[in-house]
């Protein structure tokens, strides 16, 4: 299926790029490309260039929801050691988790940084889930997207980022997942303002794209490696980066995102 493209869109990038035939670039339906064309077109070039993601990087939604918690304000190689730590001990279940001693799993979850505070946070998470939905994360998920993002934001420990990761890599729902990374991109491109917070950037895809899970789980996935790979805090590499070709004229060097 062929997305259409706008007049005012830049090209795409050319051939220099690497390109994969399993993108899932068929998700832009014509129908789906809005007023605001070019996010639609910026999925459409990375998923070209980059292939698929393939995340959350789990086994199960419980543990999705382990990995949210945990990644907030570290790298993921060091929720992965967390991870481990955690089914090594037999620990990735709700029921395990509201056994566990706190001090225990403080232990278990210290190389994800932050360790006491995100032993309550899951303890708090799993509360959570005892009391509203007796301990099942099926009949959470259950729960209409609006309603539960409230309900879970409401959780000691659970933000809007993961909130919506929650809701988006757990749960399936079609909820844009915001970071720093995609933030600093979008500023750079003219997209956002500098002062802008979460809520604006989440509104900004969410109006522009189709509301599809697995596009949203792709996109973010996407931009999260632009982040990493490219976009960084200072001294973007922007000739190597597949979203080059749609820069308005030469980013800001140094961003500092607010979310
Ligand atoms: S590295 Fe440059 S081209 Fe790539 S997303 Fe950042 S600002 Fe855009």
């Amino acid at each position: 299926m062929t997305t259409t493209v706008q007049p005012t869109v830049p090209p795409r990038p050319k051939a220099t790029q690497k390109t994969h035939r399993a993108a899932p670039r068929t998700l832009l339906s014509p129908k789906a490309v809005s007023p605001r064309p070019i996010l639609p077109q910026f999925y459409e070039t990375l998923a070209t260039a980059l292939g698929p993601m393939h995340w959350w990087p789990a086994r199960t939604p419980f543990e999705v929801i382990v990995g949210a918690i945990l990644t907030q304000n570290t790298a993921w190689v060091n929720v992965q050691r967390a991870i481990a730590n955690l089914r090594r001990e037999r620990l990735l279940t709700p029921r395990a988790l509201e056994r566990v001693g706190q001090g225990k799993l403080s232990r278990l979850v210290r190389p994800s940084g932050y360790f006491r505070q995100k032993a309550k946070k899951l303890k708090a998470f799993v509360r959570f889930l005892r009391s509203d939905f007796a301990g099942s994360l099926a009949r959470m998920l259950r729960i209409p997207t609006a309603e539960l993002r409230e309900r879970l934001l409401a959780v000691h420990g659970i933000g809007p980022e993961t909130a919506d990761s929650i809701l988006l890599y757990a749960g399936n729902q079609p909820v844009f997942v915001v970071d720093a990374y995609t933030q600093r991109i979008l500023f750079r491109h003219g997209l956002l303002g500098e002062k802008a917070g979460y809520e604006e950037a989440r509104q900004l895809f969410e109006g522009s794209l189709p509301r599809d899970a697995k596009l949203f789980n792709e996109f973010h996935a996407l931009l999260v490696k632009v982040g990493k790979n490219w976009c960084r805090p200072q001294q973007p590499r922007c000739e190597q980066c597949p979203l080059g070709p749609y820069l308005p004229s030469k980013p800001s060097p140094v961003v500092g995102v607010r979310l």
